[in-house]
């Protein structure tokens, strides 16, 4: 089983209250093959929402209290990303999800690129926080981007 960012799906769940739909990722769900499930509403972000990116690190350092998540203009939301990654791994385990094709780019989401922090549209390497999380419980976390590419075999 596959648990897949909502965004994909056609959920409007994003920062701005719109989506990112791929008609790919709704057959997956259509089929019965993929959960779909958005961490920053989960965790109690309202939708539209502050965008917001990790300062410091990556997510595995925002699990570790080693970096922050912010908004734009600078309300500390670490705790509702940490909340909605926690969410998003209750469900992957209560329905054997081994995988998770998460949304690029994402500061929850993100599986090989973020943005700098510095909200000048800079991306470097790393994880978001739930992509992290997911990562850390031995989920495979696939960007989302790449699997339009690679589909599951991506490097
Ligand atoms: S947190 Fe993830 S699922 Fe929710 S809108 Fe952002 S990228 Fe999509």
């Amino acid at each position: 089983m596959i648990i897949i960012s909502a965004c994909l799906a056609g959920f409007n769940t994003r920062y701005n209250g719109e989506n990112s739909c791929n008609a790919v990722f709704e057959d997956l769900i259509r089929i019965k093959k993929a959960v779909p499930f958005c961490p920053e509403q989960a965790g109690g972000l309202p939708t539209p929402r502050m965008p917001a990116e990790i300062i410091g690190e990556d997510g595995f350092a925002v699990i570790k209290g080693k970096a922050v998540v912010l908004t734009k203009d600078g309300k500390n939301v670490t705790e509702y990303f940490i909340r909605g990654a926690k969410e998003m791994l209750k469900l992957a385990e209560l329905i054997g999800a081994d995988t998770a094709i998460l949304k690029s780019k994402s500061p929850s989401c993100g599986c090989r690129f973020i943005y700098n922090g510095k909200f000048d549209g800079t991306l470097k390497e790393g994880m978001g926080v739930t992509a992290a999380l997911l990562a850390t419980y031995g989920l495979k976390v696939i960007d989302s981007d790449e699997y339009l590419l690679y589909g599951l075999y991506q490097k």
